[in-house]
C-alpha cells in the first residue's frame, strides 16, 4: 500500500461530510449557505448507480428551500401523482392520489433516475460553495478526547491524509462509516426482509396522470413488488420479501428475480413485451439501525442512521429531512461554539417520532390481518392521516392515527428495544449521551 502524502494533508474545515449522496449534498448545501466551510468526501466518481428511485411529495418543501425545484421541473423524470396496490389475483386498489390531502404542485413528485438525480444534487452543492472531493474514501473518523475531530481520508492513488473538522457528518448511506467503526450498527430482527431488483425497457405504462404512479404488486406470503416508471422507457422492478422466501429455491439473485417476476401474473402482464436491461442486484438484509446516532462533534443522517424498509418510499425523504434538521442544529452549534451531542442532537426526538410512525405502518403492512381498505372503512376520519404517511408528512403529532392503528394491529416493540447487540465493543471514549431514544 502506498504511504505517499495526500494533497489533502493539513486541510481543515468547519464541517466534513462523509458521502455525497442526497443526504450529504443537501446538508452541505444548507450549511454552506449559512456561511460554514463545508467539505464533502465521496468515494465514488459521479454519476454512479444507486437504488431508491421513488420520491414522496413531502420532499417538495425541502427542494424548494434548497432551490432545486427549477431543475426538477425541467428534468425528464416521470411525474408521480399516486400509489396503487394490486393484489396477487390482479384486483387493483383505487389509486391513493396525493391531491386528496395536498393542493397544487405539492401534490406531485418525481420518479428519479438516481445517477442523474444524485449528480444534480451534488452539482447544486458545489454551486452553493461546498468543496466536493470525489474518489476520496473515508477510512475512519478521528476522535480526540471522546470528540470527533476529523477524518482519515484515502485517495484513489492510496495516499492518506488527516483532515480536521469541527463537526463530522456521516452521510455514507448503508456503508454506515461511524456505525461500523464504533460498533453501533445492528440488524433489526423485527423487520427481516431481502430485496432483489432489475430494470426493463418497454414495460406497460398507464394512461394520463397514472403513467408515473408507483404500483405495488402484492404476492402471497406478505411480499411485494415495486413498479416504478423511469425516463427512457425504463421501469424499475424489485421484490421485497422474507429472505427465506426469496432464496428458497436458489441462492442466485438473477434466478430468484426471474422466477418471482414470472410467478406474479399481473406484473408479468405489464412486462410481457419488455426486455430486461442491466444486471439484477439485491440486498439480503435490508433493515438496520444504529444504537446511537450522534455524539460530541458528530452526527449521522440518512441511511447512515437507519434503514427500515422501502415499502413507503420514505428513504430519500428521511435522508433529506434529517439533513435539513441536522444542518439547523450544526449551524446553531457552530455559532455557539458548542458541538456537544446534546446541542447537535436536538433534532433527534422529533425525527425518531416520525420514523416510528413509518415503522408502525410498515409493521401494519406486513401483518396479514391488517388491510388499508379495512382501516380506511373503519376509521374514515384517519384516511387523510394515512395519506399523510404515504406522502411523508409524519414529523408532527400523529398520536390519534397511531392509536387507531393499534386497534387493528398490535404495535411493534418500542423502537430500538430489541436490536441485536453488536459484537464489536463501543470504545469507551466514543460513547456519548445521545443514544437512540424510544419515542
Ligand atoms: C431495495 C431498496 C429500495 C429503495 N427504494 C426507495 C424508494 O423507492 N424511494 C426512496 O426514497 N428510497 C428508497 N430506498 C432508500 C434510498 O435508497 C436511501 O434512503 C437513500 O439513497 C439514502 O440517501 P443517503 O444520502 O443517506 O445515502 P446514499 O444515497 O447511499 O449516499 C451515500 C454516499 O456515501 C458514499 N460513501 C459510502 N461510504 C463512503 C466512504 N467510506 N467514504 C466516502 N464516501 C462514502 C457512497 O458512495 C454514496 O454516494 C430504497 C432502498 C433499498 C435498499
Amino acid at each position: 500500500m502506498s504511504t505517499s502524502i495526500s494533497p489533502l494533508s493539513n486541510m481543515n474545515c468547519d464541517v466534513a461530510v462523509i458521502g455525497g449522496g442526497p443526504g450529504g449534498a443537501a446538508l452541505a448545501t444548507f450549511l454552506a449557505r449559512a456561511g460554514h466551510r463545508c467539505t464533502i468526501f465521496e468515494q465514488a466518481k459521479f454519476p454512479r448507480y444507486h437504488i431508491g428511485e421513488s420520491l414522496i411529495p413531502h420532499t417538495h418543501g425541502i427542494f424548494e428551500r434548497l432551490g432545486l425545484l427549477p431543475q426538477l421541473r425541467a428534468s425528464c423524470f416521470p411525474v408521480k401523482h399516486s400509489v396503487r396496490f394490486v393484489s396477487h389475483n390482479g384486483k387493483e386498489s383505487v389509486p391513493f392520489y396525493f391531491s386528496e390531502t395536498i393542493h397544487g404542485e405539492r401534490a406531485r413528485t418525481w420518479q428519479v433516475e438516481r445517477s442523474q438525480f444524485d449528480c444534480m444534487m451534488l452539482d447544486h452543492a458545489r454551486a452553493n460553495g461546498v468543496e466536493v472531493h470525489e474518489q476520496i474514501s473515508i477510512d475512519k473518523v478521528i476522535f480526540e478526547n471522546a470528540q470527533a475531530a476529523g477524518l482519515q481520508v484515502v485517495s484513489g492513488d492510496g495516499s492518506r491524509a488527516d483532515v480536521s473538522a469541527k463537526v463530522v457528518v456521516d452521510a455514507s448511506g448503508r456503508a454506515c462509516v461511524i456505525g461500523r467503526q464504533l460498533g453501533l450498527r445492528s440488524p433489526l430482527p423485527e423487520l427481516r426482509k431481502a430485496s432483489v431488483w432489475g430494470y426493463f425497457r418497454g414495460g406497460k405504462r398507464l394512461p394520463g396522470i397514472d403513467a408515473g404512479e408507483t404500483t405495488m404488486f402484492l404476492i402471497p406470503g406478505g411480499g411485494w413488488f415495486w413498479y416504478i416508471p423511469l425516463p427512457d422507457d425504463i421501469v424499475s422492478v424489485g421484490i421485497v420479501a422474507d429472505p427465506e422466501y426469496v432464496f428458497l429455491l436458489s441462492d442466485d439473485m438473477e434466478d430468484a428475480f426471474t422466477r418471482e417476476v414470472a410467478l406474479c401474473a399481473p406484473l408479468a402482464d405489464r412486462l410481457s413485451a419488455a426486455e430486461r436491461v442491466g444486471p439484477v442486484r439485491g440486498s439480503r438484509h435490508l433493515a438496520y439501525l444504529n444504537r446511537q446516532t450522534c455524539g460530541d462533534g458528530w452526527v449521522m443522517i440518512g441511511d447512515a442512521r437507519a434503514f427500515l424498509d422501502p415499502i413507503y418510499s420514505s428513504g430519500l425523504y428521511l435522508a433529506l429531512g434529517s439533513a435539513e434538521l441536522a444542518a439547523q442544529c450544526i449551524d446553531d452549534a457552530l455559532k455557539n461554539d458548542d458541538v456537544s451531542a446534546a446541542r447537535l442532537g436536538r433534532f433527534e426526538p422529533a425525527l425518531w417520532k416520525g420514523v416510528d410512525v413509518v415503522r408502525r405502518l410498515i409493521h401494519a403492512f406486513y401483518d396479514p390481518a391488517f388491510s388499508f381498505s379495512k382501516f380506511a372503512e373503519r376509521f374514515p376520519e384517519h384516511r387523510a392521516a394515512l395519506i399523510d404517511c404515504l406522502v411523508g408528512d409524519v414529523i408532527k403529532d400523529m398520536s390519534a392515527f397511531t392509536a387507531a392503528l393499534a386497534q387493528m394491529t398490535p404495535p411493534p416493540p418500542p423502537l430500538g428495544s430489541n436490536i441485536a447487540k453488536s459484537s464489536e465493543p463501543i470504545p469507551a471514549d466514543a460513547q456519548r449521551d445521545c443514544a437512540l431514544a424510544s419515542p
